[in-house]
């Protein structure tokens, strides 16, 4: 991968749309190994990061999309290498930069990640759905392109925060024995993880909170299907101040309840609905997602977008759908 790397002036690297710390991880970590080794390069997020993440060394070096849509052309113009991280198909970049993903012929194109289902339109492609997440395959790149003396604090921090934010702080099933090497690595180099754990996680706002106290009073469950489910409609967010990220997590509450297999997160945005889907055991979240919503994910943890303004109605349609799905 190195040897089509080098041959690159101008790389552009890419994030999904609702930046989260794997994506915001890798860009950065690959960012600042690009620095490294002479590539010029630019990170684009489609939409702003949770604020949270703004003390992230090396995060500056990126433009947000949808702020900044007169310079998205000429960015695309000048590059000649594209690197999509932490996605694998090309309209989870949104409808402002997808458009740029067509034809891009005289563009070479590297996708990272480690979902499943890839839709394959890279040129050159790391695609393991057994990693944790994309954080460890450009950490892996970049053992693998013989550049580990290249980490550094400042790679070596924002490879783990993917690390740990798509791995539940290293509980879930995807976290691997390498996850964990990874992990020694990094602390061998003098990372500091307790700062980024708090800088992370200890940054609830009080509206947070109390938004989550509400949060938890509102969880059902739907006893056929094991499923714990909450619903929050724009309305109820509004009035806690709801600030992008603020309800990050909260399907992981519904389930940590006992006897509990399957959670889902429904939340108001505008005219969608935004899904959120977790298991824990064999059914396939990515699977029902793909089937009633054409969205996707990891077979524990998937996601999906429905637009409709009426929440309560979508909710309903999706217990009879995972009740058909689980055959009960
Ligand atoms: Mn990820």
């Amino acid at each position: 991968m190195k040897d089509i790397i080098k041959t690159k002036k101008h790389a552009l690297i890419l994030s999904h749309q609702g930046p989260d710390g794997d994506s915001i991880g890798s860009s950065v970590s690959l960012s600042l190994y690009l620095n490294k080794i002479g590539i010029n390069n630019k990170i684009i997020f489609p939409d702003p990061y949770p604020s949270f993440y703004s003390w992230v060394n090396g995060i500056k070096n990126s433009i947000i999309a949808s702020e900044n849509l007169e310079l998205i052309d000429d960015l695309f113009n000048k590059s000649d290498l594209i690197i999509c991280l932490d996605f694998n198909h090309r309209n989870r970049v949104g409808i402002n930069l997808s458009p740029f993903l067509i034809n891009l012929t005289e563009k070479h194109v590297i996708v990272i990640d480690h979902h499943t289902n890839p839709e394959n339109f890279g040129d050159s492609e790391i695609i393991d759905s057994n990693a944790s997440s994309t954080c460890e395959l450009v950490f892996n790149l970049i053992k693998s392109n013989g550049d580990l003396d290249l980490v550094d604090i400042p790679i070596a921090e924002s490879i783990y925060i993917g690390l740990i934010t798509d791995t539940g702080s290293f509980k879930y099933s995807s976290v691997s024995s390498s996850t964990h090497l990874i992990a020694s690595s990094l602390k061998e180099i003098g990372l500091n993880h307790v700062n980024i754990h708090n800088n992370i996680f200890d940054q609830n706002s009080v509206s947070k909170i109390n938004l989550l106290g509400y949060a938890l009073q509102k969880i059902k469950i739907d006893k056929l299907s094991s499923l714990a489910y909450l619903v929050l409609s724009q309305k109820e967010l509004e009035q806690f101040n709801f600030q992008k990220g603020d309800s990050e997590g909260f399907v992981n509450y519904c389930l940590s309840i006992k006897n509990i297999k399957n959670a889902v997160f429904l939340r108001e945005d505008k005219n969608l609905i935004k899904i959120s889907l977790r298991s824990k055991g064999d059914v396939k979240m990515n699977e029902f997602s793909q089937k009633f919503y054409s969205g996707g994910g990891h077979l524990n943890a998937a996601g999906a977008a429905v637009e409709s303004n009426d929440i309560n109605t979508v909710t309903k349609k999706l217990i009879e759908n995972f009740r058909s799905f689980c055959s009960v």
